[in-house]
């Protein structure tokens, strides 16, 4: 059946001269992905709301179909003939297929995995077969400035007329079909729901599947102050490598998580009393802190598109559409339920070997998920706008190529520093104080694991050295780290000084020296990483809630 398929394929394609991965391959490839069972407890929300959520999971199916044919054309009749295939390696392929949304190997610089599969297009199928970048860019240009905004905009795709000339398609044709179904969902879902903001976005976005525009259902989404938090609709733009432009469709559908709500809202009234106790000179800090963005802690129940594809989505920050951010800013959703699966299927693996016997015991998901909210609060604290040789700048500017791996280090460290102030104040529990430095530790070989290359490794990187000079973590005879409990405070409060310094004074060359001495890998860190290769790189979910929904309510 393979053959026989890829025959027909392959008379399409482009042939790929590097040979597919076989099936002992595959199968190794598949177990850097972890299997989990997604589960969400729903039993608290009303049957209307039950009801209105199966209909939403049901929405965000179609975004599957959707993103697969905006990643490529040949995606759809590809799958099929996989489905039926017969033979462990037609299965193998099938299923590493469905985990990468596609053909090619994203965690291998999308490597296609399959024989007679192209090179992953930048284009994706956004643009038309054939087009250059050159070709489409050079037409855009010439378009008068409202049809070049359209042209260039995140919801339309590049066509080629019947007259081969090029021409912009709205998403709400080009997709039409799918939309419609998709409308109609919502719509049924708005009419179920008790809860007023949920009805006004879904019934705005339904409307925006059918009129292209998404202002109005973007700004809705800001609103949302419901229990069902849904994201659906073409938000992302990386599967459009050349001009990260398109849009992709996907759906996070969740359930908002009360605890952890609690927990933000209670931190948020302590932020302007850790702003005043920063290690950092008083004339530096900001007395009246600005509103915070807003955060919401959610559970998911469902991912679809370009939001199940590859290693899955932690949290993100929404919308894209400058207009709405401009006006409404913006807002982050974390996904309490998948980072509490990575932690098991990573982070837990990961501390066995990295972590001495009796610290591993110390490690904790309420110390790693605390740590990683107060990160996300710490962004908010601390020098911004700042004055350089008496003009003003901003700290991005300053530090200019260094300003994302510091700031990133300084979220993770004064994040540390923050909670510890509030076991010390008593509004966090005592026993916090033990686990989140254990438990960050381990995380910290979570995050090197990908490589310096990204903001966050370099950080981690830099914090790691710095807090090891610090005598603050210790390397055993077996190569084992551990936290010092006598001195990690204070490795933590000098290194939080030294960020907090370099960016109130926007002190571009001390940034980068930091950075260059401290932001690597050394070899003591290397032998641990050398021994994480059997533990996987990420999870592969199964989402039994939306499954056991889907039956309940068909
Ligand atoms: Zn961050």
């Amino acid at each position: 059946m393979d053959a026989l398929l890829l025959a027909g394929v392959a008379l399409l394609l482009a042939s790929n001269p590097s040979p597919a991965p076989d099936l002992k391959q595959l199968e190794r490839l598949q177990a850097q992905y972890a299997p989990v069972d997604l589960t969400v407890d729903v039993s608290s929300l009303p049957e209307n709301e039950q009801k209105a959520l199966a209909r939403l999971v049901q929405a965000a199916r179609l975004m599957d179909g959707v993103f697969l044919r905006q990643s490529w054309a040949g995606s759809p009749s590809l799958l099929l003939g996989l489905a039926r295939a017969s033979t462990p390696l037609g299965a193998a392929r099938l299923h590493y297929f469905l985990t990468n949304a596609g053909p090619w190997d994203r965690l291998n610089n999308n490597r296609p995995f399959i024989e007679g599969v192209p090179d992953k297009a930048a284009a994706a199928n956004f643009y038309p077969a054939g087009a250059t970048k050159e070709q489409v860019s050079a037409w855009e240009a010439s378009l008068p400035p409202e049809q070049r905004a359209t042209a260039s905009g995140f919801y339309t795709t590049i066509r080629r007329a019947p007259d081969g000339s090029l021409t912009a398609v709205p998403y709400s044709l080009e997709y039409q079909g799918e939309l419609a179904l998709a409308a109609e969902l919502l719509r049924e879902a708005a009419a179920l729901t008790t809860q007023p903001t949920l009805k006004a976005f879904l019934a705005k976005r339904a409307d925006a599947f059918v009129s292209n525009d998404y202002y109005a259902s973007d700004v809705a989404w800001m609103e949302l102050d419901s229990r069902i938090e849904p994201t659906i609709g073409p938000y992302e733009v990386y599967e459009d490598e050349w001009f990260n432009a398109k849009a992709a469709f996907e759906a996070f559908i969740t359930v908002r998580d009360d605890e952890a709500s609690a927990k933000l809202s209670r931190f948020g009234g302590e932020l302007q009393g850790l702003e005043n106790t920063l290690p950092l000179e008083d004339r530096f800090k900001n007395p009246k802190l600005g509103a915070l963005a807003p955060i919401r802690v959610v559970n998911s129940v469902f991912s679809s598109g370009d939001a199940n594809r590859g290693v899955q989505t932690a949290a993100y920050n929404l919308p894209n559409d400058e207009r709405v951010v401009n006006e409404k800013g913006s807002k982050r959703v974390m996904l309490k339920n998948v980072q509490e699966a990575k932690y098991q299927r990573t982070l837990i693996p990961i501390a066995r070997v990295a972590l001495t016997v009796q610290e591993q015991t110390l490690v904790s998901f309420d110390a790693f998920f605390t740590h990683i909210l107060m990160h996300e609060l710490m962004h908010g604290l601390g020098p911004h706008n700042i004055q350089v040789d008496g003009r003003a700048t901003t700290v991005r500017q300053a530090l200019q190529d260094s300003y994302s791996a510091l700031e990133e280090a300084k979220a993770d460290i004064s994040g540390m520093w923050a909670l510890q102030q509030l076991v010390n104040r008593g509004v966090t529990d005592k026993s916090m104080e033990r686990s989140m430095y254990v438990t960050f530790l381990a995380s910290a070989f979570r995050s090197l694991r990908f490589g310096l290359t990204e903001a966050h490794g370099k950080g981690v990187a830099l914090q790691v050295n710095w807090l090891l000079d610090q005598g603050a973590y210790r390397v055993e005879p077996d190569g084992r780290f551990s936290v010092v409990a006598a001195k990690i405070q204070e490795g933590v409060r000098s290194l939080t000084e030294e960020i907090l310094s370099i960016q109130a004074k926007g002190d571009r060359e001390r940034a980068r020296a930091l950075l260059q001495r401290l932001g690597v890998i050394r070899p003591e860190v290397q032998r641990v990483l050398d021994r994480l290769g059997h533990v996987p790189v990420d999870i592969a979910p199964h989402f039994t809630t939306a499954e056991r929904l889907a039956a309940q309510f068909p």
